[in-house]
């Protein structure tokens, strides 16, 4: 235990809550697909950053989260890792081809949800993990075209996928992910309502919340959606 703690300190890292699960040291120890593993290799991802070795275990325990730390410290691989290996899972697992999405990724901007997408499908390549992207600018006939066909995952802005979702039926009954990246700019930009309408109409999802800077208003967000929350810090995260 005094191990651990040190090795958090020395890390940066700061964590709150209940029964935090440790920090991992490498990518091959936490149980993720071998051809995840493989694609962090080709990805140049040889060792996880200090937020992934906190965020990717206790992700992985299916506990709610609460994250801040420095712009360019990796906080996007530390969501879509396990949000990829539980996919793949629960594909692998399944005879029906045909369900719905299992986890979504809400981001403030369509430039945002693009580099999210675009590092999902490299992570993801070859495992049973597909996309949608949910932002203005492309026609919604074809992103509901897309999801009609079946995928894993959709990454998208709030009010275009609050659109789409009145617009066309999307059986949301298997999300068990719900990611809100760059929380503090969601709420700056007023998205915080639609935000929670997406996440009541989802079934008790596992909340992950992340941002580069922690504010009051995300962190009374946070007790809203999810009960027994860890609180991680790496860095020093403005507040
Ligand atoms: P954040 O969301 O925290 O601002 P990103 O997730 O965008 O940061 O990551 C910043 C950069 O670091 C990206 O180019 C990403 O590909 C790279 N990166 C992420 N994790 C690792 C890692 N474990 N090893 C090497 N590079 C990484
Ligand atoms: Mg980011």
């Amino acid at each position: 235990d005094s191990l651990i703690t040190a090795l958090r300190s020395k890390l940066d890292i700061c964590v709150e809550g209940e029964a935090v699960p440790n920090p991992i040291m490498c990518f091959s120890s936490c149980g993720l697909p071998e051809k995840l593993v493989n694609n962090l290799e080709i990805a140049g991802y040889c060792m996880p950053t200090p937020v992934q070795m906190q965020v990717i275990p206790a992700s992985m325990s299916n506990r709610s989260l609460l994250v801040s730390a420095d712009t360019g410290s990796g906080k996007t691989a530390s969501f879509l890792i396990p949000i990829i290996a539980h996919c793949s899972r629960v594909r692998s697992q399944q005879c029906t081809s045909k369900l719905g999405p299992l986890a979504i990724v809400l981001a403030p901007t369509r430039e945002l949800c693009l580099q999210v997408e675009e590092q999902a499908k490299v992570l993801g390549k070859g495992l049973p993990f597909k996309t949608a992207l949910v932002v203005g600018g492309d026609p919604l006939a074809q992103q509901i075209y897309r999801i009609e066909n079946g995928i894993e995952l959709i990454v998208g802005t709030p009010g275009r996928l609050i659109d789409l979702l009145m617009k066309h039926n999307v059986d949301l009954t298997y999300v068990s992910i719900f990611v809100l990246d760059e929380v503090d700019c969601l709420l700056e930009r007023g998205f915080r309502d639609q935000a929670m309408q997406i996440f009541r109409s989802l079934s008790q999802p596992q909340v992950m919340m992340f941002s580069a800077t922690l504010h009051l208003e995300a962190e009374k967000m946070s007790n809203s959606l999810a009960k027994n929350l860890i609180r991680i810090s790496c860095g020093n995260p403005s507040r």
